[in-house]
């Protein structure tokens, strides 16, 4: 059998190996799907790894320690969704607590905190811009919930700013990483106490299992987390938990290929006319681009675009794509392209934070680059 892993062991060899011994009993180099729900036990009450698979499961234990590893935690807990690995963090929060959102964020948290988490009170502001965050802080202040880049407008806050400012008055600081993957950028090293991500995105990569984790280095929150799993019972099956570990073994050269076509096309796209602007971390003109550059080793695979001509150049252009695929989600092999103010943000509609009606969100996959422009100038011509 393989020994341990070399200490200082790079990313792609953990993507590949953290956490996914060869089998024991067969030596086989993947990871078994273990679909036992119940496991023999030796004794009533004995000191055993395994017993029931909502408690642990031996698969999602090889995903839970190989994403452990890659964010550089401590701990990791896999959920049945991105937004179920979000509830288990705000469930960690004390009743009737005060949570500081961006102004720009993914519209099913919000619907997760209006909706199921009625007893939270909560702002969203730019948090960006730290005035601005304490000019809504409180008391009962327990956590601010930091994407960067952020859904969809791919605004970049500064995660070591961000804990810091929360750490001085006593409050979590939780970053959403799954736009920027655990590749790009690792937001516990910044300061940040949990990772939250949707694995159904960039790691699995494939648009074709959903599912969630959180990582964090104090046990103490861990625990609360695995009670969470086994309590509230959001655990991702072992199929998925296979599929995951499967789609981060080619996380990086994914994400390379993401990265170099996803600057390409928000190059292009700047250039356009029938574009007003063009939101991507890696243009020297984006806002945050000195922070991006700082906190992430490539700027990911996410472009945002506002037509000149609104709403309604927006909608043809969704209608005209032809590699792109409309729809949902983000991070797969394909192209996907939304429209955020009536798909990913809907649940915002008519509220102060409402995605603009002329904005476009691009997931930028992995087909030529060159049909991947050739379809956008094809659309564009309907703007
Ligand atoms: N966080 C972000 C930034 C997302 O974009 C999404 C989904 O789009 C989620 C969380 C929720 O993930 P899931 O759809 O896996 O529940």
């Amino acid at each position: 059998m393989r020994g341990p892993l070399p200490e200082g062991a790079g990313f792609e060899t953990l993507a590949i190996h953290a956490g996914q011994e060869p089998d024991a009993a067969t030596g086989a180099v993947t990871v078994p799907i273990h679909t036992a729900t119940t496991f023999a036990q030796d004794t009533v009450g004995g000191d055993q790894r395994f017993h029931y698979t909502r408690t642990s499961n031996p698969t999602r234990l090889a995903l839970e320690s190989c994403l452990a590893s890659l964010e550089g935690a401590a701990h990791g807990c896999a959920f049945s969704s991105g937004i179920a690995a979000a509830d288990a963090v705000l469930r960690q929060l004390s009743p009737g607590a005060h949570v500081v959102f961006g102004a720009d964020g993914y519209g099913g948290t919000y619907r997760l905190v209006t909706q199921v988490h009625r007893h939270l009170t909560f702002d969203h502001v730019d948090l960006s811009d730290l005035a601005a965050v304490q000019s809504v802080w409180r008391d009962d202040t327990a956590a601010v919930w930091v994407e960067s880049p952020t859904n969809p407008g791919l605004a970049i806050v500064d995660i070591a700013d961000a804990a810091a400012f929360a750490h001085s008055r006593g409050a979590l600081c939780v970053v959403d990483n799954t736009f920027a993957t655990p590749y790009l950028q690792r937001p516990l090293a910044l300061g940040a106490d949990a990772v939250v991500h949707s694995t159904t995105k960039y790691l699995g990569g494939h648009s074709d299992v959903l599912g969630g984790f959180v990582a964090v280095n104090d046990s103490e929150l861990a625990e609360g987390l695995r009670t969470t799993q086994v309590a509230a019972g959001a655990v991702p099956g072992p199929f998925d938990c296979f599929l995951v570990l499967r789609g981060i073994k080619t996380l990086a050269v994914r994400m390379d290929r993401h990265c170099s076509s996803a600057q390409s096309i928000a190059e292009f796209l700047a250039q356009h006319r029938a574009v007003a602007e063009v939101s991507y971390p890696g243009l020297a003109s984006h806002r945050g681009y000195k922070i991006a550059a700082r906190q992430m080793s490539n700027f990911g695979g996410m472009v945002a675009c506002r037509l000149a001509g609104g709403r309604q150049s927006a909608l043809a252009i969704a209608a005209a794509v032809r590699v792109f695929t409309l729809g949902e989600s983000l991070g797969g092999v394909e192209s996907l392209l939304g429209y955020p103010a009536a798909m990913s943000h809907a649940p915002m509609a008519s509220t102060p934070l409402a995605a603009d009606p002329g904005l476009l969100r691009l997931s930028v996959g992995l087909e030529d680059p060159a049909d991947l422009q050739a379809d956008l100038l094809q659309a564009l011509r309907q703007a």
